[in-house]
C-alpha cells in the first residue's frame, strides 16, 4: 500500500459497534469522512495475530485506509501515525453521528448529491488518498480481484461509476487550473 508507514488499531466504542453489528456506516453524508475516509470496508472475523487474520485485511486495503475488523475492532493507516490518529477520529466521530442522525431523521436525511461527491472526490483525489470510487482506469478495475460477497453492496454500479469518473476528471481539471492560476 503506497504511503502506509503508520498502522494503528484500536477499539473505540461506536466503530467497534458497527463491527460487531457487521454494519459500514451508509455513506455520502459528511465531507470530512467522504475526504479523509470514505467507505468504510468491513474485513471478516479472524483470530487476532494470526497470518488469517492479516489476510481478511489485505485484500481490503489497495482501496481503504480504514477497515473495520468484525467482532473486533478497526485497523487505519496512513503516511504518519498523526494522520492514522485523524483516521480513527474521523471514522469514530462519523459511526457516532450518523447513530445520533438516524435516531433524529428517519426519511428526511439527505445524502451530498452526485455532483457535489465528485468534487469531494476529485479534492481526495489530489491528496493522493486511496478510494474505491477513484484513480482506476475501467481496465485497472476489471484487473483487480472481485470484492467478498460482504463488501460488493458497497460498490457503485457501472453506470453510477462511470458518471462518478466523468465528474471526478471534470472537476480535477477545474481545480488544478485553480491552483497553477494562484501559484
Ligand atoms: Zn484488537
Amino acid at each position: 500500500v503506497p504511503e502506509a508507514r503508520a498502522v494503528i488499531h484500536c477499539h473505540p466504542p461506536y466503530a467497534t459497534a458497527h463491527a460487531i453489528a457487521g454494519i459500514a456506516p451508509k455513506g455520502n453524508f459528511l465531507p470530512e469522512q467522504e475526504v479523509f475516509v470514505g467507505p468504510v470496508a468491513v474485513a471478516p472475523y479472524e483470530t487476532p495475530g494470526t497470518q488469517a487474520f492479516a489476510e481478511t485485511v489485505i485484500p481490503l486495503a489497495r482501496d481503504h485506509n480504514t477497515i473495520l475488523l468484525r467482532n473486533h475492532g478497526i485497523v487505519c493507516w496512513a503516511d504518519t501515525v498523526t494522520h492514522a490518529e485523524w483516521y480513527v477520529e474521523v471514522v469514530e466521530t462519523y459511526c457516532k453521528t450518523m447513530m445520533i442522525a438516524s435516531q433524529l431523521g428517519g426519511t428526511s436525511l439527505k445524502e451530498i448529491p452526485p455532483a457535489k461527491l465528485a468534487e469531494l472526490l476529485a479534492i481526495k483525489k489530489k491528496m493522493g488518498l486511496p478510494d474505491p470510487r477513484i484513480g482506476k482506469d475501467p481496465n485497472e478495475r476489471e484487473a483487480l480481484p472481485p470484492y467478498p460477497a460482504e463488501l460488493s453492496a458497497s460498490q457503485p454500479s457501472p453506470g453510477i461509476q462511470r458518471e462518478i469518473d466523468r465528474l471526478v476528471a471534470e472537476f480535477t481539471e477545474k481545480i488544478s487550473s485553480l491552483v497553477d492560476r494562484s501559484a
